[in-house]
């Protein structure tokens, strides 16, 4: 046979060995897959079932074992250090995450997850300073996002503004400002200065509220409180009045301050008529109560009575009903008075369970208002007004 000839057909001789390659290649590649698949410990999809069930303490006990099977893998140990944490279980985090930290295979990356996870864990055990301690180590890293958002809650929760504000400052991106919490830090630097009557100081910090968010009403508030009481009731009236247009909403929790503000300027009734026009524009504002007994001193029981009651049917709540029947007890035979006297009672004790002010973001409810929400960290998510819930 020539060469020609077995130029043409060697290759159709050996297509049958090529495809016997391939298929042999092909299943040599599934054996592999299959024998990996049973190199993964029972334990382990155990605990993945356990987690599936939040079973966090089952899914700890089966991660164990198998961590006992295979101690060297950092992912598990990491994994299982992480769940110790979560139910609660400080020490046996920090050990775990201490001894892998020792480990001579923990360098680069794997070492700042591993001290990540580590200052958490002295975060969640009450050790604040060793957790701070940590993150500020890991700023300079593929970590240092995270850990300055820690390093942000750790400041809040010590009350330390000025490092909270340089924390969420360096924080801040085109995407994420962190103006808003900026804000709230300035103001509460503004309201302790105040509170030591500190105005310079408290008036710096309002400015830098109001430059982080210019719709700030509490700095407003707090502006407001500054001039009244260095006796700039002008100034106040302008501070109080300008939250109109930050945020209507938060006009009810300077009602009285506002008119008291013109009141120490002789101007009763234009701070009361002012209040009225409030609430005739938002009516879902809580004014009520100030407007009618500002009323009774200004223009007597009749006139007051009056007023409360064209505001209430103009928006009927449950606050506005229960003044309304005290408004109309006197007017009533002795037949009604006495169920009319009954059934307000009755209003005011679910005044009490089902009017409070309320967490936009987690629902937390509460009679008292906050700033910063108890329950879930976050700030301004609290209803100016108490709201029916
Ligand atoms: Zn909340």
């Amino acid at each position: 046979m020539d060469n020609e000839l077995w130029m043409i057909l060697l290759p159709i001789i050996l297509l049958p060995v090529f495809f016997a390659m391939g298929w042999f290649a092909a299943r040599v590649d599934m054996k592999t897959v299959l024998k990996q698949a049973k190199s993964i410990p029972a334990g382990f999809y155990k605990s993945l079932d356990a987690l599936v069930d939040r079973n966090n303490g089952r899914a700890a006990r089966e991660l164990a074992e198998v961590v006992d099977q295979q101690p060297q893998s950092y992912d598990l140990n990491l994994t299982l250090g992480k769940l110790y944490r979560q139910r609660g279980e400080n020490d046996r985090a920090i050990n775990m995450h201490q001894a892998l930290l020792e480990s001579p295979d923990t360098v680069g990356d794997k070492r700042e997850r591993v001290l990540f996870e580590l200052a958490q864990n002295y975060q969640s055990a009450g050790l604040v300073d060793r957790a701070e301690q940590i993150f500020l180590e890991l700023q300079s890293g593929d970590m240092a996002r995270e850990a300055r958002q820690h390093l942000m809650s750790i400041y809040q929760q010590d009350r330390d503004w000025e490092k909270a504000i340089e924390m969420a400052q360096q924080l801040s991106r085109n995407e994420q400002t962190y103006q808003f919490e900026i804000a709230q830090f300035y103001c509460e630097l503004a309201q302790a200065a105040l509170f030591k009557s500190n105005f310079d100081v408290a008036r710096y910090n309002v400015a830098k509220a109001l430059e982080a968010n210019k719709k700030c009403s509490r700095a407003n508030m707090i502006l407001g409180d500054i001039e009244a009481k260095q006796g700039n009731f002008a100034a106040a009236v302008e501070a109080y009045g300008a939250i109109e247009q930050q945020n209507h909403a938060y006009l009810s929790m300077v009602g009285e301050k506002l008119y008291e503000a013109y009141a120490a300027q002789g101007k009763q009734e234009e701070g009361l008529s002012r209040l009225i026009g409030f609430m005739q524009t938002f009516p879902d504002l809580d004014l009520i109560n100030v407007i009618y007994e500002k009323s009774l001193l200004l223009k007597g029981e009749t006139e007051a009575a009056q007023t409360a009651v064209e505001l209430v049917r103009k928006k009927p709540d449950l606050n506005g009903v229960y003044r309304l029947l005290g408004l109309k007890l006197s007017d009533m035979s002795p037949a009604w008075k006495a169920d009319a006297d009954m059934m307000r009672s009755v209003i005011g004790r679910q005044l009490q369970k089902s009017v409070m002010y309320r967490c936009r973001n987690c629902h937390f409810k509460s009679q008292v208002f906050f700033w910063h929400c108890p329950a879930c960290n976050k700030w301004e998510t609290f209803t100016p007004n108490k709201i029916e819930v």
